[in-house]
């Protein structure tokens, strides 16, 4: 069983309007699921428009994360109150959590991402942490979506920091998913692979435009951007399916998020560091010697878009108590995706490779 897209997909502008009627045909009584006061405006806009139709709506916010506390609690406000589908309005975390909860209560998840941060209002996956951000696995769910609402001038509201992260986060499908599945047999593999290749060329071309003049009216280079991390970002993980893996670039991340910050990282932020180490790792492990071109190539691109560009810019030094060992211990744990690189990788491997990218400077 494969789930590739969402059943129906809204996209450009005022692709809110557009769904409205089909969304009041599926459902009575939605549940808004949210999370920062940044995006209350524009979740107030979905809850009266839907007020307007008549149906009976409720809303939610997360207090920490995608975690199981507030997992459960949000789905027994869903119980108490009879919600007979969930919309989650807003970024990753909260769309990861909407569909996570939808699945197990079996009704509908609606995903109206409100910024192109992540591909997560696309795929048929949650990724789950701790209520201080600590990433512990990821679910596989059985669907994508119902209906994916990607209304342009919703998004053009974000940020442009988290359009910077979802770049990031876009960019490491092909340099992850080529690295791991390159020898695999299936056609659906080798075609999602290529299409992460253009979707990397695309946001090379025009990442660095869409993220200066965001706020341009009819701005080419940020439409196709945003619509590539959020969507096509999406479709590769459809159709790569789960042999159409992640690498050391979420290994690194999944890893540096266990160590706990006051001020939070984007996911894609921390993704883009990780790639970097990825790079490094198969510089010094796997003598690449293309490698060091990439990094030149996307250290390039990275530094336009303010991305941070070592973990010491997320606001952790490795060298401090005991953080390389730790980031190192959950980097090389059974279960992590760094097992499924083409070559051994081993925990020195990992601390030797971190010294050496949080020491050197990297000349571009
Ligand atoms: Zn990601």
């Amino acid at each position: 069983m494969q789930s590739i897209s969402p059943e129906t997909i809204y996209r450009g502008n005022y692709a809110w309007q557009k769904s409205l009627t089909q969304i009041t045909k599926l459902t009575k009584s939605p549940l808004i699921l949210g999370r920062g006061i940044q995006t209350n405006n524009l979740r107030n806009k979905i809850f009266n428009d839907l007020k307007n139709q008549k149906l009976n709506v409720n809303s939610a916010n997360l207090k920490f994360d995608c975690c199981y506390e507030d997992i459960s609690r949000v789905k027994n406000i869903i119980l108490k109150n009879n919600n007979d589908s969930v919309i989650a309005a807003g970024g990753g975390k909260v769309l990861d959590s909407g569909k996570y909860i939808a699945a197990c209560l079996n009704i509908p998840c609606i995903t109206v991402p409100l910024s192109a941060s992540t591909c997560a209002g696309w795929t048929a996956l949650s990724n789950i942490y701790t209520k201080d951000g600590q990433f512990i696995k990821d679910v596989s769910l059985r669907s994508c979506p119902k209906i994916l609402v990607y209304d342009h001038k919703f998004i053009q509201t974000a940020p442009s920091r988290t359009l910077a992260s979802g770049i990031a986060d876009a960019l490491a499908k092909w340099y992850e998913s080529s690295l791991t599945s390159s020898r695999i047999d299936d056609g659906f593999v080798q075609q999602a692979i290529q299409i992460s290749r253009v979707l990397r060329d695309q946001l090379l071309i025009d990442g660095e435009k869409a993220f200066k003049d965001q706020f341009e009216e009819n701005n080419p280079s940020w439409r196709n951007t945003v619509e590539a991390c959020g969507l096509t970002a999406g479709l590769v993980g459809g159709i790569g399916g789960e042999k159409c893996r992640t690498a050391a670039a979420h290994a690194f991340h999944n890893a540096i998020t266990q160590i706990i910050t006051p001020n939070k990282s984007l996911h894609g932020e921390i993704v883009g560091v990780g790639l970097l180490l990825q790079l490094r790792l198969e510089e010094m492990k796997n003598n690449n010697k293309l490698a060091h071109q990439s990094t030149k190539q996307l250290l390039l691109l990275m530094n336009q878009l303010n991305l941070p560009t070592t973990i010491a810019q997320l606001g952790i030094n490795v060298f401090e108590d005991n953080n390389l060992e730790k980031i190192a211990d959950f980097t090389c744990r059974d279960k992590s995706e760094i097992h499924f690189l083409p070559f051994e990788v081993h925990r020195q491997d990992i601390v030797e490779v971190i010294s050496n990218f949080e020491q050197q400077k990297i000349k571009i």
